[in-house]
């Protein structure tokens, strides 16, 4: 890898394709488009309008947190994904997929229960892991599914 090496990185906000210098990721770089920050920090909310570009467009692998309101389970797992977003960007993208609100996606992706985690990079599922899991199991679940 170079210097010049440029990863496609998903504007959180607006879901425009931004090119990043791969040594730059975690400088807090900012979106050509919006001038929203390119990583926050925290899940983003996923649904059909930006799915597909940080599930397949992006170079940065894609987290999902396959969850739904009426989970109790899931509601339980939040504030643990939401605490593991910091520690695994930029090298992950986490994101949230209302399983209600998003059937289609859900259904695309044959969720059998939740909460369930995935690894999407660039369109291919990685790694699927059912049920709730503690930060720390999060973060080295999620590194290992992308060889970290
Ligand atoms: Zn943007």
């Amino acid at each position: 890898m170079t210097q010049n090496d440029a990863r496609i990185v998903i504007c959180p906000a607006c879901a425009t394709a931004n090119r990043v210098p791969a040594a730059k990721l975690g400088a807090g770089g900012k979106c050509g488009k919006c001038a929203s920050p390119l990583f926050t920090g925290a899940p983003l909310t996923l649904t059909s309008a930006n799915f597909d570009a940080h599930a397949s467009r992006s170079d940065i692998p894609l987290l999902i947190d396959f969850w739904a309101s009426w989970c109790g389970p899931c509601r339980q797992m939040a504030p643990a994904f939401t605490a593991a977003a910091p520690q695994l960007e930029p090298h992950m993208r986490l994101g949230k997929l209302d399983t209600e609100a998003e059937r289609a996606i859900a259904a695309r992706y044959a969720i059998q229960s939740i909460p369930t985690l995935a690894v999407v990079s660039k369109g291919r599922e990685v790694a699927r892991q059912a049920g709730a899991m503690p930060t720390s199991a999060i973060v080295a679940w999620a590194k290992s599914a992308i060889g970290r």
